[in-house]
């Protein structure tokens, strides 16, 4: 294994973390890091070479989320790029007393959004799948909605919202549609079960898909696609050496370096046996739950479980004592089942749940 790789684990790492989003970054990601750590893409005319591989980078991205021409850059996260998202549709609207539509799932990022940009946010019902209620939408838009949101991998469930009839609603209203896939995006693509969220349902605008996330890529990797480069070109600022799209000035080019990587080092066979292989042992936990009458929220979409409880917040406080690091959302127990957690880690946690429901 790579040393830094080790110089990581010895500093924790993840080991038996199961509340995370994040992993232990590729090896081919660490090392493209490290050696183009100095970069900057604030002046791009200084590292053009990482320009490029940014422009690469959202045409792989591109591909994975069905339209290969698409445009964007390489932003620090989800939250960076679902603002920008809400800022792109501002600048575009020109709408006096703007909104925008999200649902109950969204993650606290459009909150961000709504203090930077100003815009009221209006949050949506979610149905009996905890995917967003499309009627709960129609209800809240009205001539003032600039932007729908749509989720694609909820933070708490992973759920899937229904993209296609929010395309709809959008199209009928003039709304642009943004869509979070920050976690789904590097695993809807690869699941076999096929769903569609992406720019080949017409309407949607721009995507956020995360490369720090299942991508396997450094913090901070996120990314911000646009279908449209004018949609693009709303957020761009002149400068005095060039124009400039992101929301920081100065930025790092390494973790672009080891986003592209790492996207050409796996490409589609290699994301998909990464995405099989937590699918694989997210399906083994739930059914060894349910051998001690333990059953998830929804029937697990993608990598993320959401248990069901009595006792929640003293098995939780146990599970912690005893070294596992979960999260406590929505009322249920909820773990994430990231390329770092093995087999045997699953068997342990089991093991130790059922310890503790039987209590
Ligand atoms: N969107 C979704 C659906 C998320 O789950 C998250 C993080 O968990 C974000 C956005 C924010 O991503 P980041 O923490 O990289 O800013």
């Amino acid at each position: 294994m790579h040393e830094t790789m080790e110089l990581t684990r010895a500093n924790r790492g993840y080991d038996r973390v199961l509340s995370s989003m994040c992993t232990y970054p590729h090896p081919v990601a660490v090392r493209a890091h490290i050696e183009y750590i100095h970069t900057n893409l604030g002046d791009p005319n200084l590292f053009p070479e990482i320009a490029a591989f940014e422009r690469r980078a959202i045409t792989i991205l591109g591909g994975y989320l069905g339209a290969a021409d698409a445009v964007g850059y390489i932003t620090s996260g989800g939250t960076e790029s679902n603002i920008q998202a809400v800022r792109a549709s501002k600048l575009l609207s020109g709408t006096r007393k703007p909104n925008i539509v999200v649902p109950e799932s969204a993650h606290q990022s459009f909150e961000k959004a709504r203090d930077f940009t100003g815009v009221e946010v209006r949050q949506a019902s979610l149905d009996e799948r905890h995917a967003v209620d499309v009627n709960a939408v129609d209800e809240l838009v009205d001539e003032n909605t600039i932007c729908i949101v749509g989720i694609a991998g909820t933070t708490a469930l992973g759920a899937i919202d229904p993209i296609p009839a929010l395309a709809q609603v959008a199209r009928e209203n003039d709304a642009f549609l943004h869509v979070d896939a920050a976690f789904g995006g590097f695993v809807i693509p690869f699941l076999e079960k096929k769903y569609r969220f992406d720019f080949r349902v017409g309407g949607v605008r721009s995507i956020a898909v995360d490369p720090h996330k299942m991508g396997m890529s450094t913090i901070p990797s996120g990314g911000l696609l646009f279908k449209r480069p004018a949609d693009f070109d709303a957020i761009s600022t002149n400068t005095f050496y060039s124009v400039e799209r992101s929301m920081a000035g100065t930025r790092g080019g390494a973790s672009v370096a080891a986003t592209l990587a790492v996207l050409e080092h796996l490409g589609v066979n290699g994301y998909r046996d990464v995405v099989r292989e937590c699918m694989r042992l997210t399906n083994l936990c739930v059914e060894e739950a349910a051998g001690f009458g333990v059953y998830p929220v929804i029937p697990p979409v993608m990598n993320i479980i959401a248990f069901k409880l009595p006792g929640l917040q003293q098995i939780a406080l146990r599970l912690t004592a005893r070294g596992w690091r979960i999260s406590v959302m929505g009322g249920a127990l909820r773990i994430v089942i990231m390329p770092h957690i093995d087999e045997t880690t699953i068997l342990e946690f089991l093991n130790d749940l059922k310890e503790l429901v039987k209590v």
